[in-house]
């Protein structure tokens, strides 16, 4: 299924990907009841460390939000990530 618009309804960038699937269901649409509500992957992994460390996910009510409360964190670790798949690169031209 594809996604009727690539702006992540939580943070108001365009930063949701056209497969839906590839995106993130928001942990405030996880009732029995509840419409699926698809947010970008960086909102996802902010509303799982809300979730973790917070009193869960800032709700739709209070959608779009200024800024992921986590994107420094998020960050470092797409930076750790990038950084580790570089590393992995490099050890194996240097096979
Ligand atoms: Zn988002």
């Amino acid at each position: 299924m594809r996604h009727p618009s690539l702006r992540c309804p939580r943070c108001g960038r365009t930063t949701m990907r056209i497969n839906q699937v590839e995106n993130a269901l928001s942990r405030t649409t996880r009732g029995i009841n509840d419409k699926a509500v698809y947010v970008c992957s960086p909102c996802g992994t902010d509303e799982g460390l809300q979730d973790f460390f917070d009193e869960g996910a800032t709700p739709q009510s209070e959608w779009p939000v200024e800024h992921l409360k986590y994107a420094l964190q998020i960050q470092e670790y797409a930076t750790n990530l990038q950084g580790a798949k570089i590393k992995e690169t490099e050890m194996e031209n240097n096979k």
